[in-house]
């Protein structure tokens, strides 16, 4: 359905389109075998953004809108001159000179990187690298593509790897039951048990979204009744195809909304749910279930560029930091269902990450040569050091250290209903419980009880309290941080 455009070194004969003072460079000496400093001007940052048709310049200025990104937002990734004290300072509102630098004794590396000037300010971005050796060999064994659309192929290598490899990401054996799934190759509603099938995370986002309730539930199993329910389920139905996996679980489409004793139990299992499915596609930059994948129904900006028959490239931000400011992970209910999931795959703007319990790495990582990779980067997921633990370490500081991060991650981000903040933490009480056959009370464990009651708000703390159903009030227990709502 949405085919990778392939742009092989073999078909990618055609003299390259640059700019004037691309067409200046020499590449072979400035990527491959020079070794001298370097300093091309390449204008201004809006400048060298505008040089789109230029395919040197339009690489440059994917790694320059990461760079304007990473300024915007204080967060520089560790770049060559850390240790010192940098003004970060740069005034976005002014002109930003972009450089083209190579420099050795600075970076601690011979590639070139970009530069990003403001008077006396400089930030480094990169390093970019040709793919190519000096013998003119292609490192890394797969083929090249302008990695504009998601590769499923190489996808479905990470997994496998992963499946056939790593002993803690296999499923545990649990008696199945008959759950409502979606089937992508008929796109309806099917009720089955025992299959293999792929979970979704996303953000519901702020307008209302297309559930499944009493009433048209049975009109849902019908073939091809969920071919055009949202642009979120679209793309994600094509990715667990492309993945040849048939089935798929999204929370509003496969738990009936005004069944509440339906929803009640399908709540009490999301341990169940996304800890058993293979696989959770995370939609991560998404805001909501009209938002795209990006890579598979909508482009992605280039990062990969071929010119004289070399491939260039550079590295790009790791997981934690991209994860960093996204809504996904300002909400209450997502945390809870990437972190039980046994493999992730986060779409993000630019690429896609794959997270297992053994470690991390991305689609666009996988074309650097083995050693050139960062692999096993900083785990996004908090629960990872438990899965090396058995129960003799119930109570270590590691369970106990897991816990409290995890519980101050959880209190930090947002629920639309105050009532949601037990349920919303379930599946993760039912994890650890399972894992180290821990008990819980209002939230806390019980086997540490006195510990645990010892919990400190972070700032300003209110009481929590909602109406329910019945129209009592309820509000959870004091000493309990269920009881409260903000960050503790
Ligand atoms: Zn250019
Ligand atoms: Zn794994």
């Amino acid at each position: 359905m949405y085919p990778p455009t392939h742009v092989t070194l073999e078909g990618n004969t055609a003299e390259p389109e640059l700019c004037e003072l691309c067409s200046t460079l020499d590449f072979k000496d400035l990527f491959e075998w020079g070794l001298a400093d370097v300093e091309i001007d390449f204008g201004t940052t809006d400048e060298l953004l505008a040089r789109e048709e230029c395919d040197f310049c339009r690489i440059l200025g994917t790694l320059c809108e990461d760079g304007l990104d990473h300024l915007q937002r204080g967060d520089i990734p560790s770049s060559p001159s850390d240790g010192k004290d940098r003004q970060r300072g740069f005034d976005l509102s002014q002109e930003i000179q972009a450089l083209f630098v190579r420099d050795p004794a600075h970076c601690l590396t011979t590639k070139p990187c970009l530069v990003l000037k403001q008077s006396y300010r400089r930030e480094y971005f990169g390093p970019i690298v040709s793919l190519r050796t000096v013998r003119g060999e292609i490192r890394g064994n797969l083929s090249l593509e302008d990695r504009r659309h998601v590769d499923f192929d190489l996808l479905k290598r990470m997994i496998s790897k992963c499946a056939t490899t790593h002993e803690e990401c296999k499923r545990d054996p649990r008696d199945d039951e008959e759950m409502i799934l979606i089937d992508v190759d008929q796109m309806c509603l099917v009720q089955v048990k025992s299959v293999q099938y792929v979970t979704l995370s996303y953000v519901w986002g702020n307008n209302p979204i297309f559930k499944t309730n009493q009433s048209n539930f049975q009109r849902l199993q019908a073939p091809g009744a969920l071919n055009k329910v949202s642009n979120l389920t679209r793309d994600v139905a094509a990715v667990v195809k492309g993945l040849g996996v048939r089935y798929l679980w999204i929370d509003a489409l496969c738990i009936i909304q005004d069944d509440e004793s339906h929803k009640r139990t399908q709540i009490s299992r999301m341990a169940d749910i996304y800890g058993q499915s293979c696989l959770t596609i995370v939609a991560l930059t998404g805001t909501s279930s009209e938002s795209t994948l990006p890579g598979v129904s909508t482009p992605r900006p280039q990062t990969l560029s071929v010119v004289h028959g070399m491939p260039f490239t550079f590295h790009l931000s790791g997981l934690t930091k991209t994860a960093h400011d996204q809504v996904y992970e300002t909400r209450g209910w997502t945390f809870q269902e990437r972190l039980i999931s046994r493999r992730c795959l986060y779409f993000t703007d630019r690429q896609v990450h794959f997270e297992c319990r053994h470690g991390c790495t991305s689609d666009h990582e996988q074309i650097f040569p083995e050693n050139d990779r960062r692999r096993y980067a900083t785990p996004l997921n908090p629960l990872q050091p438990l899965h090396s633990l058995d129960k003799t370490e119930k109570f270590s500081l590691t369970t106990l250290e897991t816990f409290t991060s995890m519980v101050c991650q959880y209190t930090s981000r947002t629920l639309s209903y105050p009532s949601d903040i037990e349920n919303a933490f379930l599946g993760i009480q039912a994890f650890m419980s399972r894992k180290l056959s821990w008990r819980f009370v209002a939230a806390l464990p019980m086997g540490v009880l006195d510990w645990a009651l010892l919990w400190l708000p972070r700032g300003q703390l209110k009481r929590r309290s909602w109406v329910s159903t019945n129209g009592k009030e309820v509000r959870p227990p004091s000493w309990s941080w269920l009881g409260w709502e903000g960050q503790v």
